[in-house]
């Protein structure tokens, strides 16, 4: 059997165990896939014991991600956006992704919206908000990042090509461009939009990295003004297809593990 998992501290809300677990019965592999909360010290002696345990594969979230980079062999994409989410016990030298990435353009291939010569606003430039904004440039979009703090926003735009940055009130560009990405916690805790709702347009696609509540008040806003609408779910279960198929070179039964997702929310 194998074992795969995930490493976070606190990791007790986790949806990806039943996700994961689902495209191992659909497949028919013995695996199973388990959470684990080391101390916040212990990351580096967690990730040598799950090597020398011989666990396949961990998933990476809050608050490991940055220091993981370091301890493992990252791809050019993971060491760019600075965070590892997920790495690869298959090689004697641990290899790290950020899948993070990919279910953010997965989310959007998913609903036939093209990426490539689109103007995007990312809000938001904390770990989400860097793996979307080089996400975007890289699938071919012109990049603006807008943050409540400009110098962190100045900073991410800084290494992403061809992207520009400023303070939430730059929302206004949402008016002129084809993608907003909402890469903020807002929405989360309290009925509340990171975007005013004057801005949002039907010639807009949406995708909220919020996905509690899976229907946020943006992305109730963006609907009415007749926008394409994506929630977080999507980008959660796109990231773990892009990590399942790292580990197992198999494509992944995304139905089942969006079924099974989408169940326990
Ligand atoms: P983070 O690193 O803590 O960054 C939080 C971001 O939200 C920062 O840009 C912060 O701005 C901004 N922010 C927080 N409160 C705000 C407010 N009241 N007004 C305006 N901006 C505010 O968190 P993260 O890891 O990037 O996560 C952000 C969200 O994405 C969370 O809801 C998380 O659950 C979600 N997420 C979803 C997925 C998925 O697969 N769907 C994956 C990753 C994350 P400042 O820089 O000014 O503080």
């Amino acid at each position: 059997m194998q074992v795969f998992g995930l490493v976070g501290n606190p990791v007790g809300h986790s949806l990806s165990p039943p996700m994961h677990e689902a495209a191992y019965d659909a497949l028919g592999i013995d695996a199973r896939y388990v959470t684990f909360e080391p101390g916040v010290d212990d990351i580096e002696r967690a990730v040598d014991g799950a090597a020398a345990l011989g666990i396949a594969g961990l998933n990476v979230t809050i608050p490991f991600k940055q220091h993981v980079l370091d301890l493992v062999e990252p791809d050019p994409l993971a060491a760019r956006i600075g965070a590892v989410n997920t790495v690869d016990f298959s090689t004697d030298r641990p290899k790290g992704y950020n899948t993070d990435a990919a279910g953010v353009t997965r989310s959007f291939a998913h609903h036939d919206v093209p990426l490539d010569g689109r103007d995007a606003v990312v809000v938001g430039a904390g770990g989400a908000g860097r793996a979307v904004a080089f996400a975007l440039a890289d699938a071919g979009c012109a990049v603006h990042v807008a943050n409540r703090t400009v110098e962190t926003a100045e900073e991410l735009a800084g290494s992403v090509e061809g992207a520009t940055a400023g303070g939430l009130e730059t929302l206004d560009r949402v008016g002129e461009a084809d993608v907003l990405v909402n890469a903020t916690s807002v929405g989360m805790e309290e009925d509340a939009s990171p975007v005013p709702t004057e801005h949002l347009h039907a010639d807009l696609a949406v995708l909220d990295a919020v996905y509690t509540p899976i229907e946020t008040r943006l992305l109730r806003e963006a609907s009415a003004a007749g926008a394409t609408t994506i929630d977080g779910a999507w980008m959660l279960l796109f990231q773990g297809v892009e990590a399942f198929e790292r580990w197992t070179d198999r494509d992944a039964p995304v139905e089942a593990m969006n079924e099974a997702l989408r169940a326990r929310l």
